[in-house]
């Protein structure tokens, strides 16, 4: 082992978030929190303040970050209080970090993790979004200034290990035929298909396996995750569309394989816990203790595989779409799903109509080049603002 890794945790109050801090806590020799972040949750972020002591804790919304600075001083920590888009920036590319863990959700993820590539920062990737919809110029970021990429997203944490450890983005010179990128099929895998018009935002947070963010399990339960993790790989693997096969697997066990040429398939199981990606990256290239139970294959007993259906999850066709159409046609496809499942959430669209607006907005934007972040920002916002026009209209 060398030396103690400096650690930021952007949305360190979030499901990832809390779960990275598990296992940090249970290897004190090894790691140090420099900087945690979080949206306006001043007082889980203060919590955490107390437990891991960071040099700084960053809200993303001024009055709570004021919140946090009273509470701070009170309890005489030595914590400095920042708030912005800017100092989410700041702490992901300090000098002293060396590993940033980027488990912010959605596209205000974007800029903080490009920050830490830019700044060659070893990256722990959650915040799938990122490579969604500026993939090409989050990779040449990470090329270019000799950033660290670290899948913790299950599955391609699962493909990065079933991979040769040389791999260097050569499915062929590799050996690889293909991807397969398991998917649990999320709560309404069998539900009639007559029911889904009315499902609640509770009944599609209420994934059978893993627990998650709200947005996460909504996309879940769409398979619009799924689609968003295809054309993750596409980047992370540097693998076509066709080179990435989905399958459903409703145990959430094995959580990914890669098919070799010679009729090798290498997968990696355990049981559905985050903890257990994450460890894999915190100590890369050595194994830790997560805290996961061993599995029991015994006591799972049975696998199932089956081919997804893109007539009951439309999400998950519309995301190949777009990873086929490139440019900006990825960034349209995620800002509309982000407007679309707020919307859902809220109760102001049905859980059916999220595929429909995605397919209409993207539909509406015609594909553009993608040269540089303000490509990309400029579609994420005209796809939100057509989102929006859509769903008042
Ligand atoms: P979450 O909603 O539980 O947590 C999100 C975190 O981001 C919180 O700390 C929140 O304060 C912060 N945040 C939210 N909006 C923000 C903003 N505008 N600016 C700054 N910070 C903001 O989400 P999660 O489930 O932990 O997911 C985080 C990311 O990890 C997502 O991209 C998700 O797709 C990915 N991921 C999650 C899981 C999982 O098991 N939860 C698995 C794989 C990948
Ligand atoms: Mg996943």
């Amino acid at each position: 082992m060398s030396g103690i890794t400096h650690l930021t945790i952007l949305g360190s109050t979030g499901s990832i978030g809390i779960s990275t801090l598990d296992v940090v806590a249970r290897h004190p020799d090894r790691f140090r929190v420099l900087a945690l972040t979080a949206h306006s949750k001043a007082d889980n972020l203060f919590e955490q303040c107390l437990s891991f002591k960071p040099r700084y804790a960053v809200l993303l919304d001024e009055a709570a970050a004021a919140q946090l600075s009273q509470k701070i001083a009170a309890a005489r920590l030595d914590t400095e209080v920042l708030c912005g888009i800017e100092a989410l920036e700041f702490v992901s590319s300090l000098p002293e970090v060396d590993a940033v863990m980027a488990a912010i959700v959605g596209a205000a993820g974007l800029r903080p993790t490009l920050a830490a590539a830019r700044a060659g920062k070893k990256i722990l990737l959650a915040n799938k979004e990122t490579l969604v919809m500026a993939g090409r110029i989050f990779m040449d970021a990470v090329g270019l200034h000799g950033a660290t990429l670290l899948p913790i997203d299950s599955e391609h944490n699962a493909i990065f290990q079933a991979l040769p450890h040389s791999y260097s983005g050569d499915l062929a010179a590799s050996g690889v035929s293909k991807i397969l990128l398991t998917a649990s099929g999320g709560p309404f895998r069998n539900t009639p298909l007559t029911e889904l018009q009315q499902v609640t935002p509770e009944q599609a947070c209420a994934h059978p396996n893993w627990v998650m963010g709200r947005k996460i399990s909504v996309d879940s339960a769409t398979m619009m995750n799924k689609g968003l993790e295809v054309i993750e790989a596409h980047w992370l693997f540097n693998a076509p569309a066709d080179a990435i096969q989905v399958v459903v697997h409703p145990q959430s066990v094995i959580h990914s394989l890669v098919q070799y040429v010679d009729g090798s398939v290498l997968a990696q199981l355990g049981n559905p816990d985050m903890r257990t990606p994450i460890a894999y990256a915190l100590a890369y290239p050595e194994r830790i203790a997560a805290g996961v139970d061993a599995l029991d294959l015994a006591k799972v007993a049975t696998l199932n595989f089956t081919a997804p259906d893109f007539v009951r999850f439309p999400c998950l066709a519309l995301a190949y779409q777009a990873l086929r159409a490139g440019g900006t046609a990825p960034a349209v496809l995620n800002a509309a799903n982000e407007v679309a499942v707020a919307a859902f959430l809220d109760k102001k669209l049905a859980f059916l109509a999220i595929p429909r607006l995605i397919e209409d907005v993207l539909a509406a934007l015609p594909v553009a080049i993608v040269n540089t972040l303000d490509d990309v920002l400029a579609a994420d916002e005209a796809a939100r603002a057509t989102a929006q026009e859509y769903i008042s209209q």
